[in-house]
């Protein structure tokens, strides 16, 4: 069973969908096989996890259930997931371990450093920029051991971005963060294109918010397309990959049909003017 959905090209060669189902409070057997078995058939091949979503063991028991009543393989999808902030630093190693072990696919496509603290340290605390580091030199020596085929991050600002990019040996292919019209990321949206990072988004539908604004609605309604659809077409059509998540199977299908209409320049232009730096999730901007 194919896809229709475009990827784009990571600086490691490979293709990673624009489209992925993110698993956020997505848990308990049931609820994860329904919304994995829903977004295969609509065309869904990337799965955004992590270990603080305790969610990664049953997202390998569903592929591995799923995959072949859908006629699909391991290498037909691309599963990405994260390094929780309890693991930064020097128990790293064991933390992305246990992220291979409970999905037990074999490798993950993408893993990326969760968030630039350290779980149980304050944001002030010096030690933070080591305990980064370390992560990363972990992450690059089990890329480098085909464990983990991609690296990067998420919620790093462009300062730690800098400080990455100034101190590895192995690039990060990935940043992800949120990102929606109230939270255009002019900043780093330039560090990544400057440095060859793909921009992922997350929390695109504003934690489901955004899709009773007034603006989102009203575009919506005049291309009779939902406004999630809207939101999520608004990130797409200019390049960045987005991962909506929904528990809910037909909102699953319908969040997927973004690539058979464009918003006009005036409906893009009028969703980016909604930028507010509003943040529906968690702000990493005062992590040392
Ligand atoms: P989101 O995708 O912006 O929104 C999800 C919410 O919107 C859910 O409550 C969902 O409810 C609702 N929803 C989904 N489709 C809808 C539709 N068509 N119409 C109306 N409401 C709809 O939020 P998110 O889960 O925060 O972000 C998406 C994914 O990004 C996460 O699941 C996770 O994989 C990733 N993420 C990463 C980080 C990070 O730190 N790296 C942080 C946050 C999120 P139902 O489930 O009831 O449909």
């Amino acid at each position: 069973m194919s896809s229709t959905i475009p990827s784009v090209l990571l600086n490691t060669g490979v293709q990673m969908p624009l489209l992925g189902l993110g698993t956020y409070k997505l848990v308990g057997p049931e609820d994860v096989y329904r919304a994995v078995d829903a977004a295969l058939v609509a065309g869904y091949r990337s799965f955004d996890s992590a270990a603080v979503y305790r969610n990664e063991a049953e997202l390998g028991r569903a592929l591995k259930e799923l995959l072949p009543k859908h006629g699909l393989t391991r290498e037909d999808v691309f599963i990405t997931s994260k390094l929780g902030p309890k693991d930064q630093g020097e128990r790293a190693m064991q933390g992305a371990l246990h992220s291979l072990s409970q999905l037990d696919l074999g490798y993950i496509d993408l893993y990326l450093i969760h968030w630039p603290g350290t779980q149980g340290m304050d944001v002030t605390d010096q030690r933070n920029p080591g305990n980064r580091a370390q992560s990363w030199a972990t992450l690059e020596e089990l890329h480098a051991q085909g464990k983990l085929k991609a690296i990067g991050v998420s919620n790093y600002t462009p300062a730690h971005m800098k400080e990455l990019i100034q101190s590895c040996r192995t690039h990060p292919a990935v940043l992800q963060v949120e990102f929606h019209p109230q939270l255009c990321q002019r900043e780093l949206r330039s560090v990544c294109e400057e440095y060859g990072v793909c921009f992922q988004a997350y929390s695109s539908l504003g934690k489901g918010e955004l899709t009773a604004h007034h603006v989102v609605m009203e575009i919506a309604k005049n291309c009779g397309r939902t406004p999630a659809q809207v939101l999520m077409r608004w990130a797409v059509q200019q390049g960045v990959p987005v991962l909506p998540k929904s528990s809910n199977p037909d909102r699953v299908k319908d969040n997927a049909r973004i690539f058979d209409f464009t918003l006009s320049d005036s409906d893009m232009d009028g969703l980016s003017a909604l930028d507010c730096g509003h943040k529906y999730c968690w702000d990493a901007s005062q992590v040392v």
